[in-house]
């Protein structure tokens, strides 16, 4: 064997990964004097988001160039996120129709100390896309608003003609180096991941999740089943795509989200996994990834599918499929909506809830066990936004074969 091979970083994530699970049972909840170095983790990954969706995303605007063509890789990103989310909420009905996750649960579960969010209002979510003020939109990390402003800079740039060239230079230039910097963070991932996942793990034992068993199937269930049917079918149907190699390749953006529980942190990998081992070009990713991390949610609309069945059931209201339906397009808009972030999920449940007029205590019953339905749904929420960068990049011939390099 010639000199030392180095470890793929992906295989140390996969043993910070398995090591944090048995440091979580061994030391249980001893563990965690390590949470400072997840958090830290987490701070250095949303530090990337900002400025690099933001330069990015001008770049990628701007050498998508004409707006007609904008508007068709839009449309095209558009309308495959409304589909697969539709799918995933439909899934998890069905499961949540056939394990019956609710049934039989006793309600003495504590609510009162709960405390029942506001759910958001439809309409105010499209007025909330306009930014008033782009720096604070940039402040409070507001990644519609920083979507919406990018695209509108870099159109004008293009518009600018050779006054605007500067500006997408050195937009270029700070994607460059902010891809190069999400690297750097990324040799700190098994660290991070190892810390995450054991706090996780001693927080959440076995008795915490036990009378919540069929909803956490239903849902790790619901998930397998979208990645495995609706993105393999996906990719192999219009990208000629193979799926083993498409989750191989996305694999390490997946790891990511399941311990960081969010899409918003997450997205810098993903961008870097999806241009570097599955070839989506950057103009591809850096449009279509930021706007899926903010909008396209399969996993939390499939949780919130099951949950509403849950919800309904623990409370014995009967839904009829006039109401399921209902929640299908409820739950669509509120997948919308989420935030990126850990636990938003959650809050947009009482948005569904409310509509579907079941009782939004059922949220609290929920609370208690929502950061290990988190993990499941937001990996599938960044894992999704991956497929459909792959097919969009496919079809407007923008995915180069890395399969040489790989
Ligand atoms: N944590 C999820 C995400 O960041 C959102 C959710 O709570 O469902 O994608």
């Amino acid at each position: 064997m010639a000199g030392k091979k180095k470890i793929p970083l992906v295989w140390k994530i996969a043993i910070g990964f398995v090591a944090g699970i048995l440091a979580g049972v061994a030391f249980g909840e001893k563990i965690s004097v390590i949470a400072p170095v997840g958090t830290i983790f987490i701070s250095l990954l949303q530090m990337l988001v900002v400025p690099l969706v933001f330069s990015s995303l001008v770049v990628g605007t701007a050498s998508i160039g004409d707006p007609l063509s904008l508007g068709r890789v839009g449309i095209k990103t558009l309308v495959l996120y409304l589909v697969t989310t539709a799918i995933a909420i439909a899934i998890g009905l069905t499961l949540g129709n056939i394990i019956n996750p609710g049934a039989g649960m006793g309600l003495g579960a504590d609510l009162s100390a709960f405390q029942i969010p506001t759910p958001p209002k439809i309409g105010q979510v499209i007025i909330d896309l306009f930014p008033k003020n782009p720096v604070a939109s940039m402040a409070q990390a507001n990644m519609l608003q920083i979507i919406v402003f990018a695209l509108f800079l870099g159109m004008a740039a293009i518009f600018a003609g050779e006054k605007g060239k500067p500006l997408i230079n050195v937009m270029d230039s700070l994607a460059e180096t902010m891809y190069k910097l999400t690297g750097m963070v990324m040799q700190v991932a098994p660290y991070g991941v190892f810390a995450l996942i054991a706090t996780t793990v001693a927080k959440y034992g076995i008795s915490v999740m036990a009378p919540f068993g069929k909803v956490i199937f239903a849902v790790y269930l619901g998930c397998f089943l979208h990645a495995a049917i609706v993105y393999s079918g996906l990719l192999t149907i219009w990208a000629h795509f193979s799926p083993l190699r498409f989750f191989k390749g996305v694999q390490e953006a997946s790891i990511m989200a399941f311990v960081t529980r969010s899409s918003g942190a997450t997205l810098p990998v993903n961008m870097r996994v999806t241009q570097e081992n599955l070839g989506v070009s950057e103009k591809i990713a850096s449009f279509v990834l930021p706007l899926g991390a903010t909008i396209n949610m399969d996993g939390t609309a499939l949780y919130q599918g099951v949950c509403a069945l849950f919800v309904a059931q623990a409370f014995g209201i009967e839904l009829s499929i006039g109401a399921q339906l209902g929640i299908l397009l409820t739950a669509t808009l509120a997948s919308i909506g989420t935030a990126g972030v850990p636990g938003a999920g959650l809050i947009m449940l009482t948005l569904v809830l409310t509509q579907a007029g079941l009782p939004v205590e059922g949220v609290g019953l929920l609370a208690g066990i929502d950061a290990v339905l988190d993990m499941a749904r937001t990996s599938i929420n960044i894992t999704g936004d991956a497929a459909v960068a792959v097919v969009v990049a496919k079809t407007e011939g923008e995915l180069r074969d890395v399969t040489k390099t790989a």
